[in-house]
């Protein structure tokens, strides 16, 4: 579908992506869940198969190509495991974001250590008092002489467990509101940054997620991608790609999901036949295929607007909020058509029920599409 649109570079990056995670993603995916670690040798791994590149112009060192060939290359990634998936990408955008807001020396001296996967990015908006508001966040930015001081905590950051750069938001002036935010590239190596141990996170471990503490940290006046006023909506500029890619990493598990189910249902028998030609199961089955081929057109079409540099705001509310609520849904009913034996580590459906319900919350929960949707309602219906 999407693929057919794609240039053949870009179906070759698919094709890398998928390879790259049938060797390094596949084989090791319960282990890094078991040993509760987040797996730096394999991120490191992808950032010199050109995982963390994809988007980033050629001129920086990148490839230069579409969203949706990340988002498809993505998608491939997470049918081994949405944990490897997410934290890959969450550096690939840090990469790019820092690459294309970031002072020309700042960049210069630090995107090179990104690419190679020296230094890992991540994202700070939430914080431990702030999650789906984040434009009531409170970690404060005070203007010093050449450059800025930021005091406060972030927390549920992707990466957070070994990042060296940052890409995060600070309020300069709370009578301000969400107008006062600011967004800087912060670096942990210099003093005042705190890194707290990572969160235990039940089929998550490898998002390395946790948070940090910034105390008395000065940025020097480069370290600004955004100033107050524009960091707000430079946040909200890159969700509707981040609710497109992981509705489709949803499908990518389900597809995962399904592949299982059906093999395993149609060696195992019951009462004389294969438990797939039992009506109950295999409509079940089913509708799981019906609601991954919806996902998947909502998902792709959300791509295909962003690359068209059109409005994808609510297209993408809607595949993440679809997507992410049948993938919890249908990935369960996939486990229960093989009985006690989907449950077993050796299948990925448990770790995928998990990294599912991961995404119902990550770039905005569910509860947050609806409530994008619905103040569309009376444009769109009424
Ligand atoms: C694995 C993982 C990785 C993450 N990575 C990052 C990251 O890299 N960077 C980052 O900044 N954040 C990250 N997050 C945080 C994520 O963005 C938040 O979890 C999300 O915004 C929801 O916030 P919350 O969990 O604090 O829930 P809360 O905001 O506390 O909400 C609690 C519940 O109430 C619901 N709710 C809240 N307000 C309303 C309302 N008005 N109407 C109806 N329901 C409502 C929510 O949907 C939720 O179900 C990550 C989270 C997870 C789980």
């Amino acid at each position: 579908m999407l693929d057919d649109i794609l240039t053949p570079e870009e179906r070759a990056l698919v094709a890398r992506a998928k390879a790259f995670a049938e060797e390094h993603v596949a084989p090791h995916a319960a282990r890094w869940e078991w040993e509760r670690r987040y797996p730096l040798e394999t991120i490191q791994a992808g950032c010199r198969a050109g995982l963390n590149t994809i988007e980033l112009a050629k001129d920086k060192g990148g490839q230069g190509l579409s969203f949706s060939a990340k988002l498809r290359a993505f998608e491939e990634i997470a049918r081994h495991d949405f944990a490897f998936a997410f934290a890959m990408m969450n550096h690939h955008n840090a990469v790019a974001r820092f690459a294309r807001d970031g002072a020309p020396a700042h960049v210069a001296r630090l995107l090179p250590r990104m690419i190679a996967g020296e230094v890992i990015g991540c994202a700070g908006l939430s914080e431990p008092g702030v999650g789906s508001d984040f434009g009531g966040l409170e970690m404060a930015a005070v203007k010093v002489d050449g450059g800025w001081k930021l005091n406060g905590a972030k927390a549920w950051i992707t990466n957070a467990a070994v990042c060296g750069m940052s890409v995060i938001y600070a309020q300069t002036d709370k009578a301000l509101g969400y107008r006062g935010i600011a967004c800087f590239a912060i670096e942990a190596d210099r003093p005042g940054f705190h890194r707290e141990p990572p969160f235990e996170l039940h089929g998550g471990h490898a998002i390395g997620v946790g948070g940090f503490r910034l105390v008395d940290y000065v940025v020097p006046d480069e370290a600004l991608l955004h100033p107050p006023g524009r960091a707000f909506k430079a946040a909200l500029a890159g969700i509707n790609g981040a609710r497109a890619y992981v509705a489709a990493m949803c499908c990518g598990m389900l597809q995962a999901s399904l592949e299982t189910a059906v093999r395993y249902t149609q060696q195992r028998r019951t009462f004389g036949q294969p438990v797939l030609d039992h009506q109950g199961v295999r409509w079940k089955l089913v509708d799981a295929a019906t609601d991954l081929e919806a996902a998947r057109l909502l998902s792709y079409r959300a791509a295909r607007l962003i690359d068209e540099g059109a409005d994808a705001v609510l297209p993408a509310a809607h595949a993440k909020k679809f997507a992410t609520e049948m993938a919890v849904r249908r990935i369960a009913d996939c486990i229960q058509a093989m009985g006690a034996n989907g449950l077993r580590a050796e299948y990925p459906l448990a770790r995928h029920l998990a990294g599912a319900k991961i995404a119902a919350y990550t770039d905005g929960s569910i509860e947050m599409m609806n409530e994008r949707i619905g103040v569309a309602l009376p444009q769109v219906f009424g």
